[in-house]
């Protein structure tokens, strides 16, 4: 056999392909069960860089195993860390089939079933944002999506037509001040430099102050900077608290400003009867982003980016690409027309994989466990008389810290915890500042986290403060 032959030789990729998937049920197997002891096993990256760059490997049977055992564990329950989903097993298989098609996604012909499942998915799940009439697109990335749905309010709002003209005027979004910083950066791809993004204080819940909407707006105006659009956070990446959805929308709707949502994180909760009020509102909105690869258990990228009215999906890029598309304007299938993306790997077949599989309702039975499970740690912060939240919490988000009268201390000691439970490795949880105070950080992204893990956490918390004291 040349070579190349072994490369593709089909009995080969059998082969390998069963022990990876055995090696890969077997690892969910023991962190599921909590026999892995360690969901990280931190090393420094220079130790890390010598340990690999001159490993050998007798098969490529042995370097997927040491692949994993060098990675974090996701599907491990005490994973508590940064919002990335614990990947459903059928999410992930449907991405590793996506890989070995690899059908290109910009142009149907290229990508027959992942082209047309795309619109089958924004089709299905459009309804439960309440946009019935509306449209969508599939991409990789929250923070994609949210330069998508800017890029097009711009060209939706803007007083001449700027896709083809360049910008005339000065224009800005307003934000909250805990929202992604993915929006500020948008906001400076778009060239509009600090003027552009305006940030509207929080309150002490950590939602925007939508009271100061107008005043900013105003202020923004006499500077000659127009305000053509609203973002709200659903919820704020660090404090994972919903803004006022509906509040804002009526703002918007009043002055005629571009609303969207950036909802990578909480979108999901449309899906749960519970917690689909937090979401209230979101039927106001021109543009939402959901990442199912935080709340709806698919692997990363995989995000979701709905227009409420289905010509503003065909806005962003008003560009002509002709060698691609030839000529007819909106064509649903061409979603090369409105990503970002060329090429895009298949990526609406890790959604709906899941769909078919086991019903939408699975992804609110997955909010519920999760979110139900954030208010059952903050009750547990409560009960501990050395600990505060920083806010009660509306998701499975929770932030708090081991308080002390004086911050500069109280600040080291929570960030000594945080890199002890690190170097520990039994628990992954991170770390975050507000208002110029360190906390400590969870997100509860694996349905199977427990009251008694988060109770062993907060132990271990407790014996870190009595060994550094
Ligand atoms: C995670 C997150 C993003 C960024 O999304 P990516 O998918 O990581 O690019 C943007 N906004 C919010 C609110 C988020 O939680």
């Amino acid at each position: 056999m040349s070579l190349l032959e072994k490369v593709y030789d089909p009995e080969n990729f059998r082969q390998t392909a069963h022990h990876l998937a055995d090696m890969l049920a077997d690892n969910l197997t023991a962190n599921l069960n909590r026999e892995t002891i360690k969901v990280i096993n931190f090393i420094d990256p220079d130790t890390n860089y010598n340990n690999w760059k001159d490993k050998e490997f007798g098969s490529p049977e042995a370097f997927f195993r040491e692949v994993i055992n060098n990675s974090i564990q996701l599907q491990h329950p005490r994973y508590v860390g940064h919002q990335v989903s614990a990947p459903a097993p059928i999410a992930a298989l449907a991405a590793f089939e996506g890989m070995m098609l690899n059908s290109g996604g910009a142009i149907y012909e290229m990508s027959a079933a992942s082209t047309t499942l795309e619109k089958v998915v924004i089709d299905r799940l459009k309804g439960y944002f309440g946009f019935s009439d509306g449209d969508g697109i599939v991409t990789s990335g929250g923070t994609l999506a949210n330069l998508t749905a800017l890029i097009c309010a711009r060209n939706v709002k803007a007083s001449n037509d700027i896709w083809n003209e360049g910008q005339k005027e000065k224009y800005a979004f307003m934000v909250s001040e805990e929202a992604h910083y993915c929006i500020d950066r948008a906001v400076r791809v778009m060239g509009w430099g600090d003027a552009g993004v305006i940030k509207i204080p929080v309150d002490s819940k950590y939602r925007m102050k939508t009271e100061c909407l107008e005043t900013y707006r105003k202020e923004a105006a006499s500077r000659g900077v127009k305000v053509i659009g609203v973002v709200g956070s659903a919820p704020t990446t660090s404090t994972g608290i919903y803004d006022d959805l509906n509040v804002i929308g009526r703002y918007c709707q009043k002055h005629n400003l571009w609303y969207h949502i950036d909802a990578a994180h909480g979108g999901p909760v449309v899906f749960s009867e519970k917690y689909k009020d937090l979401m209230l509102g979101c039927d106001l909105a021109d543009s939402i982003t959901v990442d199912a690869h935080k709340m709806m258990m698919t692997p990363s990228l995989t995000t979701m980016l709905f227009f409420k009215n289905s010509n503003d999906s065909y806005r962003t890029f008003a560009q002509k690409a002709q060698y691609l598309w030839g000529d007819a304007d909106q064509e649903w299938f061409n979603y090369g027309k409105r990503t970002m993306e060329c090429t895009k790997i298949m990526l609406s077949t890790r959604i709906y994989a899941l769909i078919i599989t086991y019903g939408i309702e699975v992804f609110g039975e997955y909010v519920d466990r999760c979110y139900d499970m954030g208010g059952i740690f903050a009750k547990l912060i409560t009960q501990r008389p050395g600990m505060e939240l920083a806010v009660q919490p509306d998701s499975n988000i929770v932030c708090f810290r081991i308080v002390h009268a004086d911050i500069p201390i109280a600040n080291e000691i929570n960030r000594k915890i945080r890199q002890a439970i690190l170097e520990d490795g039994t628990f992954y949880i991170v770390q975050t500042v507000l208002q110029d105070k360190v906390y400590l950080r969870v997100s509860i992204m694996n349905p199977f986290t427990s009251e008694l893990d988060l109770i062993d956490l907060l132990d271990l918390i407790e014996q870190l403060q009595n060994s550094l004291e």
